[in-house]
């Protein structure tokens, strides 16, 4: 934490900021809104702010969370407070040695009602004291693409969680379960064997439902034949894991035998040349041409995957008209798929991390449509 506090201020540094104000938008009940918060401090509640300037950092908590921030984030100060933001900010300002200065904020991180809130304690300031507050850059955000040693092996036990119940529930399914069965012996094996929680509420999508890539479960029995869709992930010490799978139970029909192996050689044939230093666009574009020369280029809707860490949706986007360049460390998913309104779909995603050279493919569930 405390050499990500130094790379962190070498960026403000680059951007002229005194200092860094990173919070969540909203409580963060289901950790998905205060990534940047625990990446840079250690802390894991719901709601505080972390104050982070040159040769400072406070962490704004309220009684709530005195001790769980003076355990988590053990180099903060801990500034204790009550009431709205408006209420504690001048103080927070004063303490920090911040008056006067450059305070950058997270566009993404603050509501419009937090912002007017501190600029109005801002204009009540005396003139001499008031810190200037600027739109930040996205500075963690871009930090945390890059993943180090130990987030890795978080994200590493993730995947493998994942690939463990994926397969150990596919290979069960038998004709007449329904879509939400599927997921809830999923969640059930995760839960039971370490996952803190899903990474995200898991997709099950039979049949004509399988066309919609974040479809819901339904309480719908699955049948023999038709294309199964199954996107699942799990959360380990924090860090999130991605999977998709397309099966069967039972023979496909020619045509899912047809779209599978399309979208299996494109998925393929990203992981094989996806390198350090291409474009999102670029890497997208490999597995985009292999579904569009088969002649199901408008069918591919979405793009090619994402960086997945804290969050199971976050920098860099592998995508059409995506300037993010790739860079040993990232931890990206590889997902095409071909969706057919009113037939179906087909899936395959796996997490890779970038290497010099190409990229590691964590992820280990067979790919396979009969299980
Ligand atoms: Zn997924
Ligand atoms: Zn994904």
């Amino acid at each position: 934490m405390k050499e990500r506090l130094q790379r962190l201020r070498l960026r403000m540094a680059e951007e002229e900021l005194d200092a860094l104000l990173v919070g969540s938008p909203v409580e963060d009940i289901f950790k998905t809104y205060g990534a940047n918060r625990r990446y840079l401090s250690g802390f894991t509640g719901s709601v505080g702010w972390l104050l982070v300037g040159h040769d400072v950092a406070f962490i704004a908590v309220d009684f709530r969370y005195y001790e769980q921030a003076q355990k988590e984030a053990p180099h903060f100060t801990l500034f204790p407070i009550k009431g709205q933001i408006g209420d504690w900010w001048a103080d927070l300002v004063r303490q920090a040695g911040l008056a006067g200065k450059r305070i950058g904020y997270e566009p993404q991180g603050v509501t419009v009602a937090t912002l007017e809130a501190i600029q109005k304690a801002v204009a009540a300031m005396p003139s001499q004291e008031r810190p200037h507050l600027v739109p930040a850059p996205p500075l963690v955000e871009e930090m945390r693409a890059i993943k180090d040693a130990e987030e890795l092996a978080a994200i590493e036990r993730a995947v493998a969680l994942a690939d463990e119940a994926f397969t150990a529930v596919a290979r069960r399914i038998e004709p007449g379960w329904t879509e939400t069965q599927v997921a809830w012996e999923i969640e059930k094996y995760a839960r039971e064997r370490g996952a803190e929680g899903l990474a995200f509420p898991t997709i099950v999508a039979a049949g004509e439902w399988a066309a919609l890539p974040h479809a819901q479960p339904r309480n719908r029995p699955i049948r023999e034949g038709e294309p199964i869709v199954i996107d699942m992930g799990v959360r380990v010490d924090g860090y999130c894991s991605d999977l998709t799978r397309t099966i069967v139970l039972g023979r496909p029909n020619p045509r899912l035998q047809q779209v599978y192996d399309i979208v299996l050689t494109a998925q393929l044939t990203a992981e094989e040349l996806v390198r350090p230093g291409m474009t999102g666009e670029e890497a997208h574009m490999l597995a985009h041409r292999v579904i569009a020369e088969a002649g199901y280029g408008e069918r591919f809707g979405h793009g090619l995957g994402h960086g997945v860490g804290l969050l199971v949706h976050e920098a860099p986007r592998l995508a059409p008209r995506s300037p993010d360049v790739l860079r040993p460390g990232m931890v990206v998913t590889i997902e095409p798929g071909i969706y057919i309104p009113g037939w179906g779909g087909v899936r395959i995603e796996d997490m890779v991390v970038v290497e010099d050279g190409g990229v590691r493919v964590l992820s280990k569930a067979p790919k396979v449509l009969q299980m």
